[in-house]
Order: structure tokens, then C-alpha cells, then sequence
């Protein structure tokens, strides 16, 4: 009988460090490039909602910046509510979160 079964389970890699890093690049230029949409838009569209999707998309911004800063300081992908690593998966979705799904769920209620 095998040892190594149920124990382990499918198992995400986790990124080194380089491609986080190429991953929140990759996040931060696409959201640049919807923030230069937005604005070429803006004199055709709704003032109200190009201001209110500008300032989501900047505080989305903000959270790449803090997240490239955790890369450094190899905190990266470790919930800052519970300290516990996110998992993988989550990181694949949302590559700048700081919160796993249960502290996101606390911190955003
Ligand atoms: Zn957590």
C-alpha cells in the first residue's frame, strides 16, 4: 500500500519570486491600459462612472504597488490577517490580494 496518497492531494506550485513579479507587471499594465480607455472615453461616457471606475482601478493600483513591496520583503502570498499562506489558486485569480478567502470575507463585511 502506498504511503504517499490522500496525505498531499493535488498540489499547486507556488511562483518564485521572478514570476509573481512578471505576474503583478502583467496586472499593472493591463490596468494602465484601461485607465488610458477610461479616459479617452471620458468625454463620451457618464463623468460619474468613468470617475468611480478611475478610482477603483487606481486603489487596484495601490494594492499592486503593495504587493511588489511584499515580494521583496518575501511576504508575498502570506494572509495578512491570519498569517497562513493563500493558496495558489487564489493568487492565479487575484495575484495582488492580501487577504485569503475567509480574512477577505472578514475584512470586506
Ligand atoms: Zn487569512
Amino acid at each position: 500500500m502506498p504511503l504517499d496518497t490522500a496525505q498531499t492531494g493535488p498540489r499547486s506550485r507556488r511562483l518564485t519570486s521572478h514570476e509573481t513579479r512578471q505576474r503583478l507587471e502583467h496586472a499593472r499594465n493591463s490596468r494602465l491600459a484601461q485607465l488610458r480607455a477610461l479616459d479617452e472615453s471620458a468625454q463620451s461616457t457618464d463623468a460619474h462612472l468613468v470617475s468611480a471606475q478611475t478610482e477603483a482601478i487606481q486603489r487596484v493600483l495601490t494594492e499592486i504597488d503593495e504587493a511588489f513591496a511584499r515580494v521583496e520583503d518575501d511576504t508575498y502570498g502570506i494572509c495578512q490577517g491570519c498569517a497562513k499562506p493563500i493558496p495558489a489558486e487564489r493568487l492565479e485569480i487575484l495575484p495582488y490580494t492580501r487577504y485569503c478567502v475567509a480574512c477577505q470575507g472578514r475584512a470586506t463585511a
